[in-house]
């Protein structure tokens, strides 16, 4: 047939639109988008059919558009399974919230609340009320206020305090955290100028004493998130630097980056400073995150004394730093949960992923040796290892803890065929994300506790090199 008779044997848009399929992709997606995908599948038809191709069935051209029209339908914004071994991964969205939070949020979302209503007087009330009291009994802190992440706290922090004036930081504390958040930076916008001292490796007290002067605003501590510096070091711990500031009566700020509100150590992890123990070193404000460590939502916390808070609660910018009521409600239900800090890692899912035993994961893993390699279907040899978690989000850089999961290693290696598997990985219906280390790709199963739904995900599923479709992206 040729191709003309071909592009008149393509069924009128009216036609398309009759069929029963096209009357189901209505229902869900609306007669104006249906219209348009049609219109669009019979444009790069007609293309297509005058370059040789032969006029598809109506139900065909239908159940294209019908797959566009699923394709577009479906979020950017995936749930996956994070097998990366970082626990808190910035990437993969950080803390996963407690049951109790979720609950919270959910009914700040659906009702009216008293956000800022003082239902005793009928007054107005304050946002931050709601969460002043739980922190300041939680930490010890004088006053409490709540911005949008801690990178908000420390600019909102510096341009209350330091606005026009001089900032004292060391050399070895000029942090990239990635997401262009650079201490440097952030100072010039928050209209602070940077005085840095001592060197990178060394910086003594000696060297805030010579720097503080009648400019200065205020001296900031930043916690290494990221780094260590090691060998011939020195920097000035807390209390020595808020004896400093004391004595010069310029206020000490300590950003302490993921922040925890307990000791780690009771977990079994390293120990890593808690806000209470910041503040009682002298800090006159603390800053931190409220989805790192802590395992709530993206937030910053900022505690300390009473007339600096209020200072940085009448800057202009706190109005645009501010947090919403969802998140206020999942704050508020998460730090509850710190009053019983022995049911902690039952409650909280960040704590619980932490403290899962290596034996744990080790008894998952084996179970699902069989599971891994039936979906490869003997291209890959596939077997439970040992490995080290990391805590993430630049708490406790050094720390790992131990871990366990599924080595995926190619039976022939062909230079691509890791690249290609962990795409095809990501390609599954729920996103599965490992990680590449020395030749293999290593799932490490920390994270995961939907065992019946990461089963399930691949049943039927073919990983093995057959399995790729022609067109895999690279
Ligand atoms: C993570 C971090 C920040 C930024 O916190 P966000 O909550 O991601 O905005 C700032 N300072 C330090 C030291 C950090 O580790």
């Amino acid at each position: 047939m040729d191709s003309n008779a071909n592009l008149r044997r393509i069924p009128s848009m009216d036609a398309l639109l009759k069929l029963a399929s096209a009357s189901n992709a209505i229902e869900r997606f609306g007669r104006p988008a249906v219209t348009k995908a049609l219109r669009t599948i019979v444009a790069d038809l007609r293309n297509a059919i005058r370059e040789g191709r032969n006029a598809p069935t109506g139900e065909n051209i239908v159940a294209a558009a019908l797959a566009r029209l699923d394709a577009d339908d479906q979020s950017t914004l995936r749930p996956l399974f994070n097998l990366t071994g970082t626990v808190l991964h910035t990437n993969l969205g950080r803390a996963l919230l407690a049951p109790a939070a979720i609950e919270a949020a959910m009914v700040a979302m659906r009702e009216a609340v008293s956000l800022e209503f003082d239902l005793d007087s009928g007054n107005r009330g304050e946002r931050d009320d709601h969460l002043r009291f739980l922190l300041c009994k939680l930490t010890g802190a004088e006053d409490a206020t709540i911005v949008n992440n801690n990178a908000a706290a420390v600019l909102l922090v510096l341009n209350s305090l330091a606005l026009g004036r001089e900032a004292i930081v060391s050399r070895g504390e000029l942090i990239e955290i990635g997401g262009a958040f650079r201490m440097p930076d952030i100072m010039a916008r928050a209209g602070v100028r940077l005085i840095e001292v001592g060197t990178t490796n060394r910086t003594h007290a000696s060297d805030y004493d010579k720097a503080i002067g009648p400019e200065t605003g205020l001296i900031l501590k930043v916690h290494t998130s990221n780094y260590r510096i090691e060998g011939f070091t020195k920097d000035v711990g807390a209390r020595e630097l808020a004896a400093i500031a004391g004595r010069k009566g310029v206020p000490l700020v300590n950003d302490l980056g993921s922040g925890t509100l307990i000791d780690l150590t009771r977990f079994g992890l390293a120990h890593e400073p808690t806000v209470r123990e910041a503040l009682n070193e002298g800090a006159d404000i603390v800053t931190f995150s409220g989805d790192k460590l802590l395992g709530g939502p993206q937030a910053g916390f900022i505690l300390g004394r009473k007339s600096l808070i209020e200072k940085i609660n009448t800057n202009p910018m706190k109005r645009a730093l501010r947090v919403d009521k969802i998140r206020l409600a999942a704050l508020m239900a998460t730090l509850q949960l710190y009053r019983d800090p022995d049911r902690l890692s039952e409650r909280l899912p960040t704590m619980r992923l932490l403290t899962r035993s290596q034996r744990e994961i080790d008894a998952q893993a084996q179970r699902l040796v069989p599971v891994i390699e039936q979906a490869l279907n003997g291209a890959f040899n596939v077997s439970a290892v040992a490995c080290e978690s990391q805590i993430g989000s630049g708490a406790l850089p050094l720390a790992t803890v131990p871990s366990a999961g599924l080595a995926l290693t190619p039976i022939e290696s062909s230079g691509r065929a890791l690249a290609t598997l962990a795409s095809a990985l990501r390609q599954l219906p729920m996103p599965v994300i490992g990680r590449i280390e020395r030749g293999s790709l290593v799932l490490d199963l920390r994270c995961l506790e939907d065992e019946t739904g990461f089963v399930t995900n691949l049943v039927g599923v073919d990983l093995s090199p057959k399995g790729w479709s022609d067109d895999e992206p690279s």
